[in-house]
């Protein structure tokens, strides 16, 4: 019957309807941070940890024996490719553990929660249901949300002094010096200049720099050879004909912006409730200063992406709306010794103080953690040279993705004061993580789980008692 009749037939059934049609909320959470991150491992080592809900003592409706169950459901949205949980928990769990599959597009799978409530409610209400939406989603493109208010002009102008500082730019520099940008515009060459610029990018990324936008020309989706991924930053010619290369390459350039950026953020940005961006900083701080002050300025830029009124378009189309909670974490905390990892979370503070700042600002809560989704090594403490090292042991990868031996790391000390990590790169100054961090590649460990055990980590239960616990 309607709400009405049941308020007509007692208060017992009034609780009911409305727990049924207005108490099963949906929490939309974003999981984003550039490739390589950990995205796929921490989404899958999350669910994994809520679904057996075995190690998860940090997360308070857990501690409190309050999550009743929680289950896999059918997404809401039938349009977005479904988050390929099993195949990637598979990976993890099998005989011979391999890392999954990275994020390449944005992915979604639903998890719902059970949980009995505490305080006032507990007693008049029985279990209640939390839909708990997982979004997965390049950071690549969310840096593609600076692009909307710079024209192809500044763009390309940017863009071509920044790439002479980075390695691998040498082919595409040189290629856009000798192409002459008001000759006629035709498909080879407009192919030719964007995949040399693609290489470029790449090089760069691989390298350890972060901000490598167009973000969809790292990871293009299905839109890999449309003609809005197919342009490149050419210097603006005098007076450009208008069936020019630089003509059809501005054209194009706003099709990205009008076709693939916008879309993103109206689709899928705009609806997220609360927010993780994961971070590579151990990887940032081996690539050294310079990959370093990117990851700085990329964070900050990524952010820029939460801060109401940075930008007109996403003002418009959040219209107030906002993220709740942006939680900010260093990933792979397990190659390093729990000694370190103070100074790991310090120096995620510091490399996103700017970004924090602004996101406050806007009224979200945020929060700094280190955190391994997946523990891949033990720790161990060696004798060396009369003195005790801090250690971590785990299985390494060889280069071919068999698994090799067994071996103890102390990749170095991280230091006490970020601000010597973030200080400019001065002639001798010190590098961290140099030497051992370089082969520090770890397979995952062979697990042998009891029912009801989830993979190990390290803090994923604080981060998601971050995330989601005042919703439990
Ligand atoms: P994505 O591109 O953000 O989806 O990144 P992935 O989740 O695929 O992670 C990239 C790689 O980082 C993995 O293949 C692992 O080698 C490594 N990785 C991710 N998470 C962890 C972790 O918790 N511990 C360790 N040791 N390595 C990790």
């Amino acid at each position: 019957g309607t709400l009405a009749d049941r308020l007509a037939r007692g208060v017992g059934n009034v609780t009911d309807t409305l727990s049924e049609t207005f108490f099963e909320p949906t929490l939309r959470l974003g999981v984003t941070g550039l490739s390589r991150a950990g995205k796929t491992v921490f989404i899958t080592s999350l669910v994994a940890n809520l679904l057996d809900r075995g190690r998860m003592p940090q997360l308070a409706a857990e501690a409190e024996s309050r999550i009743l169950a929680a289950y896999l459901q059918p997404q809401p949205d039938d349009t977005i490719p479904r988050f390929d949980y099993e195949t990637h928990l598979s990976a993890l769990t099998a005989r011979e553990p391999h890392w999954p599959d990275s994020t390449r597009a944005v992915s979604e799978l639903r998890l719902s929660l059970k949980v009995r409530p505490t305080g006032l409610l507990a007693g008049l209400q029985g279990p209640r249901t939390l839909h708990l939406d997982i979004v997965d989603y390049p950071g690549e493109w969310l840096l593609d949300l600076a692009l909307l208010d710079t024209s192809f002009e500044d763009w390309t102008a940017a863009t071509l002094a920044r790439l002479p500082q980075r390695p691998g730019a040498e082919a595409y520099l040189a290629m856009a010096a000798a192409e002459d940008a008001s000759a006629d515009f035709t498909e080879p060459r407009a192919r030719a200049l964007a995949d040399s610029f693609t290489t470029a990018l790449n090089t760069a990324r691989e390298a350890g720099f972060s901000d490598c936008t167009p973000g969809r020309f790292l990871l293009p989706g299905e839109k890999a050879g449309s003609p809005a991924l197919t342009f490149a930053p050419l210097p603006k010619p005098d007076s450009p004909p208008r069936r020019s290369l630089w003509r059809e390459m501005e054209r194009r350039y706003e099709a990205y912006k009008a076709q693939i950026v916008k879309p993103f953020f109206r689709d899928h940005f705009s609806r997220i409730d609360r927010q993780i961006v994961l971070v590579d900083a151990l990887g940032a701080i081996h690539a050294g200063p310079a990959a370093l002050e990117d990851l700085r300025r990329t964070m900050a830029g990524i952010l820029g992406a939460f801060r109401p009124g940075g930008n007109a378009f996403l003002t418009q189309l959040l219209r107030g709306r906002r993220v709740e909670k942006i939680l900010f974490a260093a990933t792979k905390a397990d190659h390093l010794h729990h000694s370190q990892h103070p100074r790991l979370t310090a120096i995620m503070e510091a490399l996103t103080r700017e970004a924090r700042d602004r996101a406050r600002f806007a009224g979200a809560e945020t929060s700094s953690m280190s955190l391994a989704a997946l523990r891949a090594t033990v720790e161990q403490t060696v004798a060396h040279q009369g003195q005790d090292l801090d250690c971590v042991r785990g299985t390494l990868l060889n280069p071919d993705g068999t698994r090799g031996r067994q071996a103890a790391f102390h990749p170095g000390a991280l230091p006490q004061d970020p601000a010597h990590l973030l200080a400019p790169a001065r002639e001798g100054a010190p590098r961290w993580l140099d030497e051992d961090y370089q082969i520090m590649r770890f397979a995952p460990a062979a697990l042998t789980l009891k029912p009801g055990e989830g993979p190990p980590h390290i803090r994923l239960d604080r981060a998601a008692q971050f995330l989601i616990g005042d919703r439990l």
